[in-house]
């Protein structure tokens, strides 16, 4: 059983393989945690990128609903894994949803409206213009949604506690360990690294944005694009800052996100990268988006800042696959994989040791490939990209 990839799809998987009793080799191309799942902002959300009216447009009333209560799985299963594996990662609960227009608080209220009606979820609370100035800290925002069954992580720490246990279940992990090509012989997969190939029954493709030039099917609607957070010196004991802890993510499509760490610190993350050219200074890039909104923090002080890849789809949905017999891949969570890429893993998994009951609904989820092939979706995506987030800046 070989797993290519350790960030969250990959070891979350190799977790459940090895506690199943299976022989299981992870090849990491860098070091555990070195792609998105050690890099991101650590919001533990609900849902999917679209809501249910969207998914029950595209997919009919009854998967749409499946896909609900999958979502919500998705997060009760991140918190009692945390729970059963003794992993302290700092989770917070409450989550914010900000609009930044009159017009998507309204768009925010009818959601709400409708999933009370239709799913009966109530457990969002409203928040009007005065609440979510005092809950976030600033006037910045119309009003907004406080979700308390969504939160925050320490994402590493999430990952290093996964890979703990799937080491003391017996995985084996090897880092620097990149694949150049899998491929079938005699009957076998094989993964083949500069150090010689590597033969299994089953290879899950857990590579999400980094996976490059393995699988064409997969990176044909799987696009990395590059995303920028910042983390800065512990703010005061007594700072207005997000006093309640509540993580915060907002309705522009270049979505802004933050919260405050346990010693403090804000973690903000803003602005994306639709081309493989990453700004130089990502302190500068990502800084000038957090001011927008805490204006008072112009000159504070930032001690790290830092870029990953995450992998998008078309639809924004993720792309669960079986590309041959033996040969399954998860990734394209578009920034919802703190909760989704564990999940998804276990479902790799469940998919290796026999049919899982539910592979069947996630993987009718719409994902088309981009278009342009391979020599014209980089523009094609920057173009239609650079058009939503123009968008933003309209009233
Ligand atoms: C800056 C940033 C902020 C984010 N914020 C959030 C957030 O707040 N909330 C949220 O839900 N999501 C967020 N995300 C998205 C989330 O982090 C990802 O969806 C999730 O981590 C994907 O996990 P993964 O295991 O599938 O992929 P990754 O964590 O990217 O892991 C893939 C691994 O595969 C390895 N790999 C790739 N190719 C090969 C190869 N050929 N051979 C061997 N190894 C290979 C890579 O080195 C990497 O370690 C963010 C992402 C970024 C980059």
């Amino acid at each position: 059983m070989v797993i290519i990839g350790a960030g969250f799809t990959g070891v979350s998987a190799a977790l459940d393989l090895a506690t199943a009793g299976l022989k299981v080799v992870i090849l990491e191309a860098n070091e555990v945690g070195a792609g998105a799942s050690g890099r991101n902002g650590g919001l533990a959300c609900s849902g999917w990128r679209h809501d249910q009216k969207w998914l029950e447009a595209r997919m009919g009333r009854e998967d749409a609903r499946r896909l609900w209560l999958l979502a919500e799985d998705a997060k009760s299963d991140l918190l009692s894994r945390m729970q059963d594996f003794h992993i302290d990662a700092d989770w917070t609960p409450g989550q914010i949803f900000a609009a930044h227009t009159p017009r998507l608080m309204q768009d925010l209220d009818e959601d709400a409206d409708f999933m009370a009606r239709a799913y009966g979820h109530e457990r969002p609370k409203r928040l009007d213009r005065e609440e979510i100035t005092q809950a976030l800290g600033t006037s910045a925002y119309h009003g907004g949604w406080r979700d308390p069954s969504a939160g925050h992580i320490h994402p590493l720490k999430l990952l290093y506690g996964l890979m703990q246990a799937a080491l003391n279940a017996k995985a084996n992990l090897h880092e620097y360990s990149r694949v150049t090509e899998v491929g079938s012989d005699r009957g076998k997969h094989f993964a083949k690294t500069r150090t010689g190939r590597v033969l299994a029954d089953h290879i899950l493709l857990c590579g999400d944005g980094y996976l490059d030039g393995i699988e064409p099917d997969v990176e044909a609607r799987v696009l990395p694009i590059g995303s920028f957070v910042l983390a800065t010196e512990p703010l005061p004991k007594d700072s207005a800052i997000l006093p309640e802890h509540d993580s915060v993510m907002d309705t522009r499509f270049v979505v802004n996100y933050w919260r405050k760490t346990a010693d403090r610190r804000l973690i903000f993350g803003g602005g994306e990268k639709y081309t493989p050219n990453w700004p130089i200074d990502v302190e500068s890039f990502v800084r000038r988006n957090l001011v927008k909104i805490y204006p008072e923090l112009r000159s504070i002080q930032v001690t790290h800042a830092w870029g990953g890849a995450l992998g998008i789809t078309p639809t924004r949905l993720p792309y669960l696959h079986q590309v041959r017999p033996g040969l399954l891949s998860a990734s394209g969570y578009s920034g919802q994989g703190v909760v989704l890429a564990p999940y998804f893993g276990r479902i790799l998994a469940a998919c290796v040791l026999s049919q899982h009951r539910d592979y069947d609904v996630l993987a009718r989820m719409p994902v088309p490939h981009f278009p342009g092939g391979r020599a014209l979706r980089w523009p094609l995506l920057t173009a239609a990209m650079s058009w939503y987030a123009l968008r933003d800046k309209l009233p």
